[in-house]
């Protein structure tokens, strides 16, 4: 069975014409290119994705995180429940995938069962949290399940530098616990992680922002309601139709004439309820006490509706543009109950590979060189290539990276390929030297031979 892959509007809006797409398909011979707004990671750079896990596995591990793994896709209404409809990542980034034989039936004028409707993950904290609930991972009264995952994500948005299609990212999640230490422990360990993948701290600034609660963002959202009424000529169309649904989402809004309506717009941090305010206060002082630098940003909303209190937003002071964005999270304690869970608080982050390594390459970090070879060992000639053969896999299962010529190249050639493979030494084995029982070894770096 295929999947085919669409971009959809929420819900079941398919637009998506398969019949011309499998003409174009019948008709192109050129060299099929990776798809728009995707990124090969070629080995050199996958190798530090490897890394950059284990030093997250590491690091979290520390926190008692243990890794969990969700699936690619899930029922579109996960995302459409959990992330809210109003929201880009929902309503117009997500890719939604589609069985071949219920794209048949769509075709057909048919349709299908809301379970059968399928999207791409924009993101992992709603599969992790529908996993927790769908597993009672957090029984009543049992201590926080603490989570973490790595992997792609998928959102349909226009790619440019630091912004792709499908990236990847490291993510943890908290679930069962409402007590600012998790908030504070989380930010803490979110900034050591930056540093041991080797983000110079300077480079960065950590802003965070509280979102309220069910008692007090009702009334805030209100005020900000009417100030977007107020200032209705002056704001782009997308914030007037958001308005209505979700008006928070105006702090968001790139437009230059949005962006300065917005910064007299009333502060979050001015209408918090006793107990937020409380929350917020302690989320503060526990990171002073870590020695965490942060900046108060009460415009911060972050891009998903789920939030509830604590939001944190990690960027890049210079060299990545508009997408200066390296991770963030926050607070969501209403999400478990939105997918039908009881009631659970949680808290989580997200931080994207590719822009870490935006951040690294502005800061003029060095990548370090997978080792690819460790002994080469080089024939004289063709006659003694089985020998050689069993001597590089002595050398395998003795625990070195071992490597030698298939292609019957000269000496010469062959050492030019130990260079370019970065052998440590160099082992040559000939007629005499097999006759001797001996290897002649040339060290790389030194060129001394033994
Ligand atoms: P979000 O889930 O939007 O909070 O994203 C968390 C992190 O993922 C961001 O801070 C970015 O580092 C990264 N990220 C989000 N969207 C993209 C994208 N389209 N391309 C590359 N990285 C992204």
């Amino acid at each position: 069975m295929s999947f085919v892959f669409a971009q959809v509007q929420a819900k079941d809006g398919l637009r998506y014409n398969s019949a011309s797409w499998l003409d174009e398909r019948r008709m192109t011979y050129m060299a099929i290119q990776a798809p728009e707004g995707t990124k090969d990671l070629l080995p050199d750079e996958a190798a530090f994705w490897a890394q950059f896990k284990r030093t997250a596995a590491e690091v979290f591990g520390r926190y008692g995180y243990a890794p969990i793994e969700t699936p690619v896709f899930e029922q579109t209404e996960l995302f459409v429940r959990g992330i809210g409809e109003a929201t880009d990542v929902v309503s117009k980034e997500m890719f939604t995938a589609i069985s071949g034989e219920n794209l048949k039936k769509l075709l057909d004028g048919g349709t299908v069962k809301a379970k059968s409707r399928l999207s791409l993950r924009p993101e992992g904290t709603a599969g992790v949290v529908r996993a927790v609930v769908q597993h009672d991972l957090v029984p009543q009264g049992a201590a926080p399940v603490k989570l973490m995952y790595a992997g792609p994500m998928f959102r349909a948005e226009r790619p440019q530098k630091g912004r792709q299609r499908q990236f990847n990212q490291v993510g943890i999640e908290c679930l069962g616990a409402e007590e600012p230490t998790v908030d504070a422990e989380a930010i803490i360990m979110l900034m050591q992680f930056y540093e041991a993948v080797g983000i110079p701290h300077a480079s960065m600034r950590l802003l965070v922002n509280s979102m309220g609660c069910d008692r007090c963002r009702p009334a805030y959202r209100e005020k900000v309601l009417a100030y977007l009424h107020e200032h209705a000529e002056a704001l782009c169309d997308t914030c007037l139709t958001r308005a209505e649904t979700n008006p928070l989402r105006a702090f968001d809004c790139k437009n230059p004439d949005c962006a300065q309506v917005m910064e007299g717009a009333p502060k979050i941090t001015d209408c918090l309820c006793d107990e937020c305010r409380a929350h917020y206060q302690a989320v503060k002082e526990l990171l002073e006490a870590a020695g965490v630098t942060y900046v108060e940003d009460p415009t911060l909303v972050r891009g998903l509706d789920y939030y509830t209190r604590t939001v944190f937003e990690v960027q890049v002071v210079d060299g990545l543009g508009s997408q200066n964005a390296i991770g963030g999270g926050g607070r969501y304690d209403k999400l478990a109950e939105e997918v039908g869970g009881r009631p659970t608080p949680g808290l989580g982050f997200a931080l994207g590979y590719e822009r870490c390594v935006l951040a690294l390459q502005a800061a003029g970090v060095e990548f370090p060189q997978a080792t690819r070879c460790e002994v080469f060992v080089a024939c004289v000639d063709d006659s003694v290539r089985a020998e050689a053969f069993s001597l590089v896999q002595a050398c395998r299962d003795a625990g070195l990276i071992g490597e030698m010529d298939h292609q019957h190249r000269s000496l010469k050639s062959q050492f030019k390929l130990a260079d370019k493979l970065g052998a440590v030494v160099v082992a040559v084995l000939g007629p005499d030297e097999l006759a001797a029982g001996q290897v002649k070894v040339r060290n790389m770096r030194t060129h001394q031979e033994s």
